[in-house]
């Protein structure tokens, strides 16, 4: 249980927000109470989501063999850790100490990847031919170059996760696949064979399945090229204009898309129906928080330079769903948009796994930080910002929309 002793004693560094003495009677258990409860002070703010991720990890703690799932339940506790404490110095350290404890379970899941992926070699020799491009149920799309597999994990964090294959190889890429298990099992059943791992950028809640996929796949881990130190494994950094092959068909193009964190990749494809996938930079109906690592500025400039000069038929696949509460948020800040008004009621309550995927010319009419000439949406900005200049330039709105949508 090393790794999750790891983080007890990162989070017994926090531990001073905890007040109240363990009252049980035996150590381990009075140190796994101050962690806790330091855990629980830290993201009081998100406290069902900690909970749920505490009871899983502390049921996860008597099974020896569930190493892989602690390390994932690890991934997302400090996510909400981090996410949960002000402290820039102390959430570095808590972020060193996950980012050691995985490159140690990186390490020991190496040593075990090369004899199992020779057992499973040997087996699927034995037992039957080699996979085919799909499974027989679901034959791919024959005018297709590309088959995206949206992963809906129904976890706390609300995350996709994706694979994206070549129907002609059957090679696949696997998105941030924090759902190691629910990517791994939907490879299988199509008859992938995950060969590579994109971090579209360093969050835990993005790279919390990669050990676990490597150690099963193989697969090559790439990353932005400065998010080596906080990746663990990253095989291949990559910079704009950088192309990803995914088995014959698949190009995939890297965009350096800073603002969520310095080291976040946006992939587009090269596809006849372009399509974006975009991580935690653009949301439908929103945009990336900046407060664990990044900056709203730079954000603003991968939203204007960027990410708004794609085509409008550009399908965009998101790290998470947020579309419900964004379009409230859009309908809060500009409540005569018509295009929201019309959209909320079909995504309230809607199932994340069947949900819609919009277009880049969908989000420029329901996704506040692609309006901000909106007289409406200036306007307004001017009743919370009272010192608003009379013709506020585009970088002033996104920065006080993005400050707005911190507190909402
Ligand atoms: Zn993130």
């Amino acid at each position: 249980m090393g790794l999750l002793n790891s983080l007890k004693l990162k989070l017994l560094v926090s531990a001073t927000v905890s007040a109240a003495p363990p009252t049980v009677q035996s150590m381990a258990e009075a140190e796994r109470v101050v962690a806790l409860n330091a855990l629980l002070a830290a993201v009081k703010k998100q406290r069902p989501a900690a909970d749920a991720a505490l009871k899983h990890a502390k049921a996860l703690e008597s099974r020896e063999a569930a190493r892989k799932d602690i390390e994932v339940t690890l991934g997302q506790v400090t996510a909400l850790v981090l996410g949960g404490i002000n402290d820039d110095g102390l959430r570095s350290e808590v972020d060193a100490g996950l980012t050691k404890a995985q490159a140690d379970f990186a390490k020991r899941a190496a040593r075990r990847r090369h004899a199992r992926r020779h057992r499973t070699a040997s087996r699927r020799a034995r037992c039957r031919p080699p996979a085919k491009a799909s499974s027989p149920g679901t034959p791919p799309d024959p005018g297709a170059s590309m088959i995206v597999e949206r992963i809906w994990t129904g976890n706390a964090y609300r995350n996709y996760n994706y694979l994206i294959a070549c129907p002609e190889s059957g090679e696949a890429l696997a998105i941030d696949p924090l759902d190691h298990e629910k990517c791994l099992n939907a490879a299988r059943v199509k008859g992938w064979q995950i060969t590579q791992i994109l971090n579209t950028h360093e969050h835990h809640d993005h790279t919390g399945g990669n050990a676990v996929v490597v150690a099963a796949t193989g697969a090559k881990i790439i990353a932005h090229y400065n998010a080596g130190s906080r990746i663990a494994g990253v095989d291949r950094g990559v910079k704009a204009g950088d192309v990803i092959k995914v088995g014959k068909t698949v190009e995939l193009e890297c965009l350096d898309t800073p603002g969520h964190t310095m080291c976040h990749i946006c992939l587009r494809s090269r596809t006849e129906t372009p399509a974006l996938f975009s991580g935690d930079t653009l949301f439908n109906a929103g945009a990336g928080n900046c407060h664990n690592g990044g900056n709203a500025e730079d954000l603003y400039a991968t939203f204007v330079e960027q990410l708004a000069r794609l085509p409008d038929d550009t399908r965009v696949y998101p790290g998470h769903d947020y579309i419900e509460n964004n379009l409230r948020f859009t309908l809060a800040r500009e409540p005569d948009n018509a295009a929201a008004k019309a959209l909320l009621p079909e995504v309230t309550g809607q199932d994340p796994a069947t949900g819609r995927v919009t277009t880049l010319g969908e989000e420029k009419q329901i996704n506040t930080f692609l309006r901000l000439s909106s007289p409406s949406v200036i306007a307004a900005l001017r009743e919370a910002f009272a010192d608003l200049p009379e013709q506020p330039d585009p970088k002033t709105v996104f920065v006080k929309l993005r400050e707005l949508r911190n507190k909402w």
